[in-house]
């Protein structure tokens, strides 16, 4: 797909960029421009352009505003020490993105056009990349129903867009085990819902349970699935693995409810790497806890794009605190691995890494 590059009026002062990246964040900084996509009922896809980060004008009867028809995409670019801006497992993200698009009824975008409006933009927007340990430029590719209808079947009308925002390093350079609330009020998904989509209306239903969380002073919910004898499903915006003393790593299978991470199957591939045995299968809370208990579980952490995998030192059910344990090694070692790759200090076995600029 050819994408029109159309310079930017006013970009932003370099020495004003470097000033940005001395100190990231997380999502309130974003670079000069956006890649943008539309798409018609009639023409499909078309359009493709570089242009000049700016709020959009949308009519207020706007499909997304009222049924939310959307989906979205989260990644990171990491400046690498060969000089090229690196992303990890572009297509991965591109093949979610059209399986969410296809469950919430939006147009599928070709996996070439979704990879090359991240170069796109990307190239318009490398001195936006952070080089600083762990800082990252993050990626956050979207798609919605801009249709002025408010009429309830698939919008005619799309945007797909990316835009990006620099992000620092997560924690600030240590590791410190995150506090879990057990949501026992609500649930995340359901059979037959929309749970393995990438899509806005997941997290919104999130935002009361992670209110709930924050009260009892967790940083984060997990949430599980009651018609299973509570089966552990996943943490809001990130998967959930569990090592054991004999050599095992297990992971809730995917059944539909949960989110197929792009770091979940990443981790799981490097696991196997290291001769652990890899388990898929329902682990019910109970299980967790007996585990935790009798010392055959060692290990808990999550892992997602934003923090990579990040440990799970305890975790509150109502009045009862399950503890774990702080970082284990295996955690640490897949972490560092991960990590290294991603930025370019450890060999890339499996050819995950993407050059995008
Ligand atoms: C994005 C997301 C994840 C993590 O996926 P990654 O591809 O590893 O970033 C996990 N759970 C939910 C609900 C998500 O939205």
């Amino acid at each position: 797909m050819k994408f029109d590059v159309v310079p930017h009026p006013n970009p932003t002062d370099p020495a004003q960029i470097v000033e940005v990246l001395k100190n990231p964040g997380f999502g309130t900084n974003f670079s000069d421009h956006t890649a943008v996509i539309d798409w018609t009922a009639e023409a499909g896809w078309q359009n493709a352009r570089v242009e000049a980060y700016a709020p959009i004008t949308l009519d207020p009867a706007a499909a997304v505003l009222h049924y939310a028809q959307e989906v979205f995409e989260g990644m990171k670019a990491y400046r690498h020490s060969d000089g090229g801006i690196w992303t990890f497992r572009p297509f991965a993200n591109a093949a979610r993105m059209n399986r969410s698009a296809r469950r919430m009824a939006l147009p599928e975008l070709d996996e070439q056009d979704f990879v090359q409006s991240l170069e796109q933009l990307v190239s318009a927007d490398r001195d936006w990349v952070p080089s600083g340990e762990g800082e990252a430029l993050y990626l956050r590719p979207f798609m919605f129903a801009s249709e002025a209808f408010l009429g309830v079947r698939p919008a005619k009308e799309i945007s797909y867009r990316v835009i990006a925002s620099p992000a620092g390093n997560y924690f600030g350079g240590e590791l410190k085990p995150v506090k879990i609330w057990v949501s026992r009020d609500y649930v995340r998904a359901a059979p037959g819902g929309t749970g393995a989509a990438k899509t806005g209306g997941n997290y919104a239903g999130s935002l009361l349970p992670q209110q709930q969380a924050a009260e009892k002073g967790c940083d984060q919910v997990l949430f599980l699935d009651p018609l299973h004898d509570n089966a552990i499903e996943e943490l809001g915006g990130m998967n959930v693995f569990l090592v054991t003393d004999d050599g095992r790593i297990i992971t809730p299978e995917l059944t539909g409810t949960i989110l197929e991470g792009i770091t979940r199957d990443s981790v799981l591939q490097l696991a196997r790497d290291r001769g652990l045995t890899v388990e898929e299968r329902r682990i019910t809370l109970d299980e967790w806890e007996a585990g935790v208990n009798d010392g055959t579980i060692t290990e808990v952490f999550a892992c997602g794009t934003a923090a990579v995998i990040t440990p799970i030192g305890e975790l509150l059910d109502g009045e009862k605190t399950i503890a774990s344990t702080g970082t284990g090694e295996v955690t640490q070692a897949i972490r560092e691995e991960l990590l290294g790759i991603q930025t370019g200090a450890v060999e890339d076995r499996h050819g995950w890494m993407h050059r995008l600029a």
